[in-house]
């Protein structure tokens, strides 16, 4: 098992062994986690291979996908269309699946997502309050804190506090919209233009954009600002 590999298993069991503290101190229907999912996965993975049911190598290919070639900077492409080509926004924001299709971006956990659009006046956060929903085609692998229960019931209780803590204070007149995915509906924000990047071409734009900008805990820096 090469070192990715093993990283990914010691990621797996810890957010399963998150998810379990949450379902402990629950009393709405969770699915019962193993007591030591990373092992359980290891052993499951060792008898499919065994059995010949699964070539390792083919697993490697699918985790070494989401990991490096699956990520955040296929999103930020796509907010950077978006800024650059209004007729694209509008596709955007009224079809999701199919304008991120359209630069190439599919894969499963994806086919139903909704692109939430930032203003002056709106902000949007998203969360998945039951486990860690997120839109794989264009985000990637979620985060560790996005998984943890601190995040996923506090986001929903206390949005402001929440972003206040990711460094990015809403005032008060902005209204706040918290979105709840789920493994029907994931979601993306779409931040707002920073000021200051008038002159920037489409790839130096998807340079600009976060993660956590498309999560919504945070907004896109003007170039040269700290992220
Ligand atoms: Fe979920």
């Amino acid at each position: 098992m090469d070192a990715t590999r093993r990283r990914f298993l010691t990621a797996a069991g810890a957010a399963a062994a998150q998810n379990m503290a949450h379902a402990q101190d629950h009393d709405h229907d969770h699915q019962a986690v193993p007591s030591d999912p990373a092992l359980r996965v290891k052993a499951l993975e060792s008898l499919l291979v065994e059995k010949g049911l699964v070539d390792p190598a083919a697993l490697d290919v699918l985790v070494d996908t989401f990991e490096h070639k699956v990520g955040p900077r296929n999103g930020a492409r796509v907010v950077a269309r978006a800024w650059v080509d209004p007729v694209y926004k509008k596709r955007l924001l009224t079809d999701a699946p199919s304008a991120i299709a359209e630069l190439g971006y599919t894969s499963g956990q994806g086919e139903h997502m909704l692109v939430v659009e930032n203003g002056p006046k709106v902000h949007n956060l998203v969360v998945c309050t039951l486990c860690s929903c997120y839109p794989w085609p264009v985000l990637g692998l979620p985060p560790v804190w996005y998984k943890s229960a601190a995040y996923r019931s506090r986001a929903v209780i206390d949005p402001r506090g929440v972003l206040r803590e990711f460094g990015t204070p809403v005032d008060e007149d902005v209204e706040v919209r918290v979105w709840d995915s789920t493994a029907e509906l994931r979601y993306i924000v779409l931040p707002e233009r920073p000021v200051g990047t008038e002159n920037l071409n489409e790839e130096e734009l998807a340079a600009l954009v976060t993660r956590d900008a498309m999560v919504g805990v945070s907004k896109v820096p003007a170039p040269g600002e700290k992220a």
